[in-house]
């Protein structure tokens, strides 16, 4: 009636081509949009393309316009749009609207949603018990559920992922097929009929099972509430899973996981849960509750009922909610004794290695650990490791981005070569990019053991074909005994001749990564001043760098300060032993000043000589500028920590000590002269001792420390902007994951003049280092090129 109105009224008719760019595919876009398109009256059709969702409709051209506004306007709540491009044609006189078969195209991408938390409606179905899948573990619908980790290849449709096992029954068959259905081509939709199913084992082999469905969760409720501890197979892989509430429980899976210090996260039913133990601010709720469901690290409460055993030594607690609709099913309060405030749900794999993720795997490395496990058949093809993340001066700053946001990309503001970056050697992320994305992977792990190596290479083939990225250019660190820097080595060794040819090969600077990642991710090009602060990174003269002030844009750095070197006493050995790094520190300074400190009272003499002597004979001992191992010897200096568990473990426990109400700091002067400065600690050290033997309490002692590290840091900034001008700081390393250096170091530079950068989107950790090596390398193959093409013309015109 009203389109002949319109064409009574003589409004012009056309046709509208759109293409729409962006998160469009397995999240419920083509139903949209066929909905969208029936609500105006336009006829035509729908399609999924490896190049993103195509659109023809046609009608009055205002109402094609309505349309497309309504796109970007009305959206599904999980679609991520990057851009709708649209063009108009004559109309061709459609009859209908309908949803067409997917095209595909070899060379094209699409991007892939991460895994999404159980939406609202699936989470009311889960506990109706009038619906079909009333308490089904596995519900899911195209606003949520399963992506990442079960998709082999693109287009994202069933048979391309774990799903195609499972043949749907009528009932899901007529749900799949009907755009006005919310599990219209819900690629993992399913049901208790023909779905995936959970079973409980004693973990002798995976179809021992003493229960089933239903019965299978109730029983791991009792046995968790008795006690035990069970590994539970998730969306990313295993968790270890035990009640947060039960002293007894969590040092037991301490003592199997060998896991003496490092926090546990802990999983609640809901927020309410969660401020029992811990205080939630707006934003933090906002990100507990979000589709991601990450890891949000909270400040606990002083009468938390969780035992301190999660995180000792630490004010902060790693907290998520349920993801799954088998986490809602554990969790529920069902009114009896197995009713718990929270679980401890930890990555269940062996101290460092990936988490597992297959049924045989499971019980093969963690039968030791769990007394039961809660199996599922729907396998999950790439492993996930949970993300951390938390609220730092009201917006995310995300710690390990893993699922919910892996493979989501970092987009940037200027096109990429296709690089692939290999990251660092712990905490490693790589990353592929393609015009001006950068694909970072979800968190791979501390590469020192072969089983995360593979976890890597199988990686990097995985991101290469979702994304259909063929790498140009490949960048890697410059310390020769990384795992990755091996692997690229191999590659370029064994490497088939004709990849060599085309490929280059760039090695990057660890520290130089780092700000170049800081820089990116903040769309800063220009040189810029870059502080980085971390444990480790290979320097250019073949020393341990980890103390810097760089001036740097993407393609050169120079290196303009540095803490000045002490030595590593044993090498690794130094890093699991903050004692050997205080004795390091305290070696060149009087012994007047140094006798009488507990310190060397607690170590044991023929050790202390050791390493006194390999610091005199510079015995298997490099030199480095760390600032992370400056923390370790004040931590152990003031007696909180010796020897770590994990890793940053003395640098956190000093942190949670420092007394928030000091305002000054150590004296602690920069030295004046040329380029690059070393920086003396001695100032520092001589202050921190003098307070020591005053009896100055340590909680203050900690914060004059962290407040001098502020202040050097600004007074540092200031010669260097004297010098070139500058006034933008990117601060990066892992060091400034320290909140309390961070919120000082921040104050001092904006006090000062400066406009200081920081990380959001990617850890400012060697999680994020993959993402600067990418857009360095890029920056020198293009510059490289462009001289070889200036060098072939001149030549050709000789
Ligand atoms: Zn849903
Ligand atoms: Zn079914």
């Amino acid at each position: 009636m009203v389109m002949c109105q319109a064409e009574a009224i003589g409004i012009e008719l056309a046709r509208a081509r759109i293409i729409v760019r962006g998160i469009v595919q397995g999240v419920g876009f083509r139903p949209f949009i066929y909905r969208l398109a029936n609500d105006h009256e336009l006829k035509g059709w729908v399609l999924n393309s490896t190049e993103g969702v195509v659109i023809e409709v046609e009608g009055p051209t205002k109402r094609l316009e309505e349309f497309i506004a309504g796109i970007t306007l009305k959206a599904p709540p999980l679609a991520v749009i990057e851009k709708v491009e649209a063009s108009f044609l004559p109309p061709v006189g459609y009859q209908s609207f309908i949803i067409q078969a997917s095209q595909e195209q070899e060379d094209k991408f699409v991007l892939i949603s991460p895994d999404i938390c159980i939406c609202p409606d699936c989470l009311r179905e889960l506990f109706d018990p009038l619906d079909r899948r009333y308490r089904y573990p596995f519900i899911n619908c195209t606003n949520c559920g399963p992506r990442f980790t079960i998709i082999k290849d693109i287009p994202y449709d069933r048979p391309k992922t774990t799903m195609a096992a499972f043949q749907m029954c009528p009932s899901c068959e007529e749900e799949y097929h009907n755009p006005s259905n919310r599990r219209f081509h819900a690629q993992p939709n399913g049901c208790p009929a023909c779905g995936p199913r959970v079973w409980l084992v004693n973990g002798r082999t995976t179809n021992d099972s003493f229960a089933k469905g239903e019965a299978a969760v109730t029983m791991t409720r009792y046995l968790l509430s008795r006690g035990d501890i069970v590994a539970v197979k998730g969306v990313g892989g295993f968790h270890l899973a035990c009640d947060a509430t039960n002293s007894a429980a969590i040092s037991l899976l301490r003592e199997r996981k060998c896991r003496v210090n490092k926090p546990f996260a802990i999983m609640s039913l809901d927020c309410q849960a969660v401020e029992k133990y811990c205080h939630v601010s707006d934003g933090e709720r906002q990100l507990l509750e979000s589709p991601q469901r990450p890891i949000v690290l909270l400040r606990r409460r002083a009468d938390s009922p969780i035992p301190a055993l999660v995180a000792p030594g630490n004010s902060y607690l790693g907290v998520m909610l349920p993801y799954t609709p088998l986490h809602y099913l554990l969790l529920e309060e069902r009114g009896d004794e197995a009713d718990t405030l929270a679980l401890v749900m930890t990555s269940g794999n062996m101290s460092e290695e990936p988490i597992a993720i297959g049924n045989e795997e499971a019980l093969e490395c963690l039968g030791p650990l769990a007394d039961a496990f809660l199996l599922h058949d729907r396998d999950i093809h790439i492993r996930c490791d949970d993300s951390v993340t938390r609220v730092f001066d009201g917006k995310e700053a995300v710690i390990r981005r893993s699922r919910g946001y892996a493979p989501f990309p970092v987009r940037l503001n200027f096109e990429m070569r296709q690089v692939l970056a290999c990251g660092a050697e712990l905490k490693n992320a790589f990353c592929v990019t393609k015009e001006n994305y950068v694909f970072l992977s979800q968190h791979i792990g501390d590469m020192e053991n072969l089983e995360t190596l593979s976890s890597f290479e199988s990686g990097i083939e995985h991101f290469k074909r979702l994304f259909r990225v063929s790498p140009e250019v490949i960048a890697y660190d410059l310390h020769p005994e990384y795992l990755s820097t091996k692997h690229v080595l191999e590659l370029r060794r064994s490497g088939a001749e004709q990849l060599s040819s085309r490929v280059e090969f760039v090695p990057v600077q660890h520290h130089h990564a780092h700000i170049a990642s800081c820089m990116a991710e903040n769309g800063v090009q220009e040189p810029i001043i870059g502080v980085a602060f971390d444990g480790t990174g290979y320097g250019e003269d073949g020393q341990i760098w980890g103390g810097e002030f760089l001036v740097c844009d993407f393609q050169h750095f120079e290196r303009r300060a540095h803490l000045k070197y002490v030595v590593l006493p044993g090498g690794e050995a130094a890093i699991r032993k903050p004692y050997r790094m205080a004795i390091s520190y305290l070696y060149n300074l009087p012994s007047a000043l140094t006798g009488g400190l507990t310190l060397l009272d607690r170590i044991d003499p023929v050790e202390l000589e050791i390493v006194r002597r390999q610091i005199k004979g510079r015995i298997n001992s490099p030199l480095t500028s760390s600032c992370g191992r400056l923390f370790d010897a004040v931590s152990s200096v003031l007696g909180v920590c010796d020897v770590i568990t994990y890793e940053g473990q003395a640098a956190i426990e000093l942190e949670m000590l420092a007394d928030d109400s000091v305002e000054d700091g150590y004296h602690w002067p920069l030295p004046r002269g040329k380029f690059p400065i070393a920086i003396n600690q001695k100032p520092l050290l001589c202050g921190i001792i003098d307070d020591l033997k005053a009896g100055v309490p340590i909680a203050v002692i900690s914060a004059k420390f962290h407040n001098a590290v502020a202040e050097m840091v600004s007074e540092m900034c200031c010669l260097i902007r004297e010098r070139d001008g500058l006034s933008k700081v990117a601060l990066s390393g892992g060091v400034f994951q320290n909140l309390y250096l961070l919120k000082r170091t921040l104050s001092q530079l904006q006090r000062k003049g400066f406009t200081p950068y920081i990380h959001h989107q990617v850890p400012c950790n060697d999680g994020g280092i993959a993402l600067g090596q990418a857009v360095i390398a890029n920056a020198k193959v293009t510059s490289l090129k462009l001289r070889r093409r200036s060098i072939y013309v001149l030549g050709g015109a000789g």
